[in-house]
């Protein structure tokens, strides 16, 4: 899935969930968005500086189980007023499917081996150049992207960011507009700063 896919479903989620849960309208937006990038943005580079080429693996030490752990350990532990920032790492596992990728899921209970990708386009040299066959070549792929597009419209229409007000507002602050009450019209949404 591309990075702004997973970006799309988690906003999306967390949007939604601000009818039950109205302190999640305190959040940034911004750190949700890079909570929910983290793994792909700890692992791809490493991925291309060395395991791709190396070991044709691209899913890594941020997407195991014991590095789901260890965030739920230390959100747990230090820093639990944070948990949706946890969430949002946890909803990149989700999206992402990792139970399915087992070498790298189960890290290193399987062995120090990482899940070796067997799409098509791993038989190219450069991380780069796999994704873009496998993307051109798979067109099933495209149907988390499309997914992940209708999020992002939906998150867009939702919040009215397609007003530039709006938009620079959640830009600059990071907040979305408070939710006035969970059956009022988009109408009545009102800025909120907290
Ligand atoms: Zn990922």
């Amino acid at each position: 899935m591309l990075p702004h896919s997973h970006i799309a479903l988690t906003l999306l989620a967390f949007d939604l969930a601000r009818r039950r849960f109205p302190q999640l309208n305190r959040l940034d937006v911004r750190l949700i968005a890079l909570a929910t990038s983290a793994p792909d943005l700890v692992d791809k580079p490493l991925a291309a500086l060395y395991f791709y080429r190396r070991f044709k693996a691209a899913m890594l030490f941020a997407h195991t189980l014991l590095a789901q752990l260890l965030v739920i350990w230390i959100t747990v532990t230090k820093m639990p007023q944070h948990w949706p920032y946890a969430v949002a790492f946890l909803l990149h596992g989700l999206e992402d499917r990792l139970w399915l990728f087992r070498d790298t899921f189960w890290w290193p209970l399987h062995g120090w081996r990482f899940h070796v990708w067997r799409k098509q386009g791993s038989e190219q040299r450069e991380i780069q150049s796999a994704y873009w066959h496998a993307f051109t070549r798979r067109p099933e792929l495209w149907v988390w992207e499309v997914l992940g597009l209708l999020a992002l419209v939906a998150f867009v229409l939702r919040n009215q960011l397609y007003q530039p007000t709006r938009l620079w507002q959640l830009l600059r602050s990071g907040k979305l507009a408070d939710l006035k009450n969970s059956s009022s019209s988009s109408a009545s949404y009102k800025i909120g700063h907290v």
